[in-house]
């Protein structure tokens, strides 16, 4: 039997104030809770890594940006600070939010950016110390995305009450533990879910690091705070966010994948300039939202010759990686080139596939995949996960 993870070394996942010293230099990860980011603050980060760092935004699994190959670690974070896009030094790293992308535009139950800024607001008072840095919360407006991905804890939305009120699952692990009503009930929960895993186990990064007896420990703590699971709807299927939506509101969504899950710094200037709310999703999609239909033309027409996807069936939207040699000094291949010489030689991507050069299988998507893992004779071997 595998013993569980523990937290038994620094959290080395980077972030804006410790980055990671990577072969080819220093990788900051920019946490954005729900994706969300303003167009003055894409265009400051492209400028910070063009000027320090290797010229793309590398979009990641959860929804964040990472800048790498730094040569000025304090340059950039002075950017993103002013960019407002780390507003707590001590709670840079446990700022790791998933939200449904599509929330507030396009279908779901209610609209969970007022949860998501509120718990983003809550956590930048908590004791950071008692939350572990790879801990992940989800907030899933009802269509069953981002619960799914199981996060370590998760808010399903299922109802709004008479009085406004949103009423929302809470799912541990994965598993409904009881219902809350009220954005402040549902945020106290998330966070005292991640405070009991702490409290629990001092050496847990996350709910599958925990023994099954710490696991039940965590339920039923959370259980005994909550009313009856409400229940809903199985989610549906993924499907990529890719392409062109009509918002609710009658506004047009443009979604997008890049190569490699690579943005150009001036292709992300560009986009910027559309001067509208962008989305990244932890699918590595950049949706370009509340847009007019003349607008959203121009964008396709001017943005696709520079690099955005916005075809569904592109493999880009079915192919991700890690960075690989040289990057990486753990990689036994060149992954990037190598997911290149893939989708360029044409052979159709049946489905979803993550390439990455050792076992660490780093940014690996949450969901069912093919992982395509190098190994050390410079072949790759895949296995289904
Ligand atoms: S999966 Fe391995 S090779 Fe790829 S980035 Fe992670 S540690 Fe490096």
């Amino acid at each position: 039997m595998t013993e569980p993870a523990r937290r038994d070394a620094a959290d080395r996942c980077p972030g804006v104030f410790s980055t990671h010293a990577a072969a080819d230099g220093a990788v900051a990860r920019v946490r954005l809770p729900g994706g969300r980011i303003r167009p003055d603050q894409l265009e400051l980060l492209a400028q910070a890594a063009a000027a320090h760092g290797d010229g793309y935004l590398e979009l990641t699994a959860r929804g964040n940006v990472q800048l790498r190959g730094l040569t000025d670690v304090d340059a950039v974070a002075d950017a993103v600070v002013a960019a407002g896009l780390a507003p707590s030094s001590a709670h840079d790293k446990v700022r790791n939010i998933e939200v449904s992308p599509l929330t507030g535009r396009i279908g779901g139950v209610a609209d969970v950016r007022p949860l998501a800024d509120l718990l983003d607001e809550r956590l930048q008072t908590a004791d950071a110390s008692s939350i572990s840095g790879r801990f992940l919360f989800g907030l899933d407006d009802g269509r069953g995305d981002i619960a799914r991905r199981q996060p370590d804890v998760c808010a399903v939305v299922r109802s709004v009450d008479a009085s406004a009120e949103v009423v929302a699952d809470v799912l541990v692990g994965g598993v409904p533990v009881g219902s809350a009503r009220g954005d402040d009930a549902v945020v106290t929960e998330l966070l005292a879910v991640a405070e009991d895993l702490g409290d629990i186990s001092v050496g847990a990064w996350r709910v599958a690091d925990l023994t099954d007896a710490e696991r039940m420990d965590l339920t039923t703590r959370a259980r005994t705070r909550l009313a009856t699971v409400v229940g809903g709807p199985d989610p549906m299927p993924p499907e990529p966010i890719v392409g062109w939506f009509g918002q609710d509101d009658g506004a047009v969504l443009l979604g997008a994948v890049v190569e490699l899950g690579r943005l150009p710094a001036r292709l992300a200037e560009f986009v910027a300039a559309v001067a509208v709310p962008i989305v990244v999703t932890p699918d590595r999609e950049i949706l370009i939202c509340d847009l007019d239909e003349g607008v959203a033309e121009t964008v396709v027409r001017v943005l696709a010759p520079m690099g955005l996807i916005f075809d569904a069936a592109s493999p880009w939207a079915a192919v991700s990686c890690c960075v690989g040699a040289p990057g990486c000094a753990k990689s036994s291949a060149p992954v990037r080139d190598d997911l290149l010489a893939r989708v360029r030689g044409g052979e159709p991507v049946a489905e979803r596939e993550h390439w990455v050069g050792c076992g660490r299988r780093c940014g690996s998507p949450s969901g069912p995949h093919r992982s395509v893992e190098a190994t050390p004779d410079g072949g790759y071997q895949t296995h289904r996960r």
